[in-house]
């Protein structure tokens, strides 16, 4: 489980997190919604430690992610992260870049490895891609391969951040596809995105965050249909 408490984060004199108390509970399915600038991709990058916090608390796994004890390296494999930006090795093949972490982060065979990443991609409907070049696919399939690749690390738990934000709207549906299939097999995810259909469908909680507060959290069908704040009112009336 992911439990945050009371996290506070600031860039210089701009406070991005304002005190943001939220826990994922195994198998949840969380999606983050809210203007830009809101804090929700820094929400990210804290939980899985790539960015330090000014006070409160993350624990993953009972782990605080920010203790000076914690081995963040150990504690990421447990965070598999999907961006925007598809971020794949341009010079390597789809295998090779799904392969790459399992083998340099997680020391296995090139074998083990390739089983792995095989399994991976079938799964997430590339399994006829492993030996082409990531520039030579569609954008959704680069996503898909980034997913694939996240999920070669054997992850509790999965962080997207807008991963269809970059694509072609013909493109969108194959990736949020995917996301749905995942949570589907009870894997815990936190989704920030602007699919309000999708974040309907899959959540289990939707949280809304404005500037920087959580200003609410519910489950879809509440949220959606009965929002409490003038600042979620006004941001489904827009996004509508
Ligand atoms: P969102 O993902 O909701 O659009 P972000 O978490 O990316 O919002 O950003 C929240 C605020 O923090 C924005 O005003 C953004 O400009 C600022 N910010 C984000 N990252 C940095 C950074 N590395 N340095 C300075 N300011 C940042
Ligand atoms: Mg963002």
């Amino acid at each position: 489980m992911i439990e945050i408490q009371d996290v506070r984060k600031s860039f210089g004199a701009l406070e991005v997190l304002k005190g943001i108390d939220l826990t994922v509970a195994k198998g949840e399915v969380l999606t983050v919604i809210g203007g830009s600038g809101s804090g929700k991709s820094t929400l990210l990058t804290c939980i899985n430690g790539l960015e330090p916090i000014d006070s409160g608390r993350i624990l993953v796994d009972g782990t605080e992610v920010h203790a000076k004890s914690t081995d963040l390296n150990k504690l990421r494999r447990k965070i598999g992260i999907v961006f925007q930006q598809f971020n794949a090795f341009p010079h390597l093949t789809v295998l090779e870049n799904v392969t790459l972490a399992p083998r340099k982060v997680l020391g296995m065979s090139r074998a083990d490895a390739e089983a792995v990443a095989v399994r991976q991609l079938q799964h997430v409907g590339l399994s006829d891609k492993l030996g082409v070049y990531p520039g030579r696919m569609s954008g959704g399939q680069q996503q898909r391969m980034a997913i694939a690749r996240a999920l070669a690390m054997q992850p509790g738990y999965m962080l997207f951040d807008e991963v269809t934000s970059a694509l072609d709207p013909m493109l969108v549906g194959e990736v949020l596809d995917t996301l749905r299939m995942l949570a589907s097999e009870g894997m815990t995810m936190i989704c920030v995105t602007h699919e309000m259909k999708f974040a309907r469908e899959v959540s289990d909680r939707v949280a809304f965050f404005h500037q920087g507060v959580m200003a609410e959290i519910a489950p879809p069908a509440q949220l959606f249909d009965a929002p409490q704040t003038p600042e979620l009112q006004r941001f489904l009336a827009a996004t509508a």
